[in-house]
């Protein structure tokens, strides 16, 4: 029998693989087969079946990959800076934006590019997919709109297509500065667009994407319904109740807080991508969970920039549907994303197995996330065919079976067991390499370099 070699090329229209282990339909199965169409969709799945002629067959453990609900591209590049304390030790939350600000004021779409090519190829390694890019980096160093509007977008698409994740692009309206309106700082310039040209960058770009809004204080609710009204049937993202002084600030201009205002003012609903929603209290957790709306969580972020802690458990309790993000790249892992949600409240309340099972902990992350892309959740027919193999081999992984496999997946941090990884059925990952990685890392070094340069 002729079993496929494993070149980087294996693009035919239409794929299939062999697993000996794999995760499927919810239930750990042996000897799977898989078909994926022209689309990169799982067009059949069989278990207890032999590999045929033509399939490329892998051992170890086959699961879902999960996909990242929140990043901004250009951020891994500021990633470990901005970690020195500041005069008046008074650092938070608005002293590294207005870091991040003095950063992102000198990159070019070409920096973009580099930047994002890198960040994808790592995510990719790391188990991620898929992507949702909150994409606000519009505009000129100066403000002004370039002459081709779409220059960023198409920097990130770039890196994306160089990668090989599967992107979800955000393009995000960022208006104002804060509740009460104001006008932007010098450093929020370069996001800046008005509603018409928000509309019309969103349908000139020909790839997947979402509509998203900055926060309810960056764009006033006038401007979400009227893009709401604009653009529908997609995804919604936005970033809600990060900090304390977001819903003061709120409530003071408003009467309610963030999630309240939100739902009070729109129909929130499954489609619907709230990132961080740090600060709830527990009739905003009821009101989210029966919504049906993905809280996208960044733990590695959300304690990088000492934003809070989400109420996970009481959340989880009423059903309340997660997705996990690594937003400004502090880290590109999505285990060690999960290890956190989970060490957070055994710390707290000190106890262990808190939340869930490692096993449980990324099934639930790869729904909400699925559910943030629009696609089907795990490997199924009609779903991406984004496929993780685990080595079976790796020590953490050693001796290991059924569920056992996420469990030390998520808990154990001692290198990388992730070998191969398919996207959309194209084999990006290969032994643990992306066909592209030398030069993709040379043009980012190179693209660093000059940046720091350039401070
Ligand atoms: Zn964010």
């Amino acid at each position: 029998m002729y079993i496929k070699p494993m070149t980087w090329d294996h693009n035919s229209e239409h794929k299939a693989y062999h697993f000996k282990t794999a995760f499927v339909g919810g239930a750990w199965a042996n000897n799977v087969r898989m078909h994926v169409g022209a689309d990169g969709l799982i067009a059949a799945l069989s278990v207890d079946s032999a590999a045929e002629e033509g399939d490329v067959s892998f051992s170890g453990f086959a699961i879902p990959a999960m996909a990242n609900a929140h990043s901004h591209a250009f951020q891994r590049a500021f990633a470990g800076l901005a970690e020195r304390r500041q005069a008046g030790n008074a650092d938070s939350f608005w002293s590294w934006r207005k870091e991040m600000y003095g950063f992102l004021a000198n990159l070019t779409p070409e920096d973009v590019s580099a930047i994002s090519a890198q960040l994808y190829v790592e995510m990719l390694k790391a188990g991620y997919t898929s992507v949702a890019e909150f994409h606000y980096l519009h505009n000129d160093k100066d403000g002004s709109a370039y002459a081709d509007k779409t220059i960023m977008s198409k920097a990130i698409i770039d890196g994306a297509e160089r990668a090989g994740i599967g992107l979800n692009l955000v393009p995000i309206l960022y208006q104002r500065a804060g509740f009460s309106g104001g006008d932007l700082s010098d450093g929020q310039k370069r996001f800046y667009l008005s509603t018409q040209d928000y509309v019309d960058l969103h349908s000139s770009l020909n790839c997947e994407k979402s509509i998203g809004f900055h926060s309810l204080r960056a764009v006033s609710l006038s401007e979400v319904l009227a893009v709401s009204s604009a653009v529908s049937d997609v995804g919604v993202h936005v970033h809600i109740a990060e900090q304390q002084a977001e819903v003061d600030d709120c409530l003071k201009h408003t009467g309610a807080r963030p999630i309240e205002y939100l739902y009070d003012n729109l129909p929130v609903n499954d489609r619907w991508c709230l990132v961080h929603a740090t600060h709830v209290n527990e009739a905003e957790v009821a009101m989210v969970a029966k919504s049906k709306a993905v809280v996208a969580l960044c733990p590695s972020t959300e304690a990088n920039l000492g934003d809070g802690i989400f109420p996970i458990q009481s959340f989880l309790a009423a059903k309340g549907r997660f997705a996990i993000g690594s937003d400004r790249h502090v880290t590109i892992n999505p285990m060690e994303e999960l290890r956190q949600l989970e060490y957070v409240e055994r710390l707290s309340t000190q106890k262990r197995i808190v939340l869930d099972s490692g096993a449980n902990l990324w099934q639930g992350a790869v729904s909400g996330g699925a559910q943030v892309m629009g696609q089907a959740n795990g490997l199924c027919v009609g779903a991406k065919a984004d496929v993780l193999v685990l080595d079976e081999r790796h020590p953490s992984m050693a001796g290991r079976s059924g569920d056992e496999v996420f469990d030390a997946l998520v808990f154990t941090s001692h290198g990388n067991p992730i070998k191969h990884v398919l996207a959309s059925g194209n084999w990006v990952i290969k032994y643990g390499q992306q066909k592209h990685q030398e030069t993709i890392l040379s043009n980012y070094n190179k693209t660093i370099i000059s940046l720091m340069e350039r401070r």
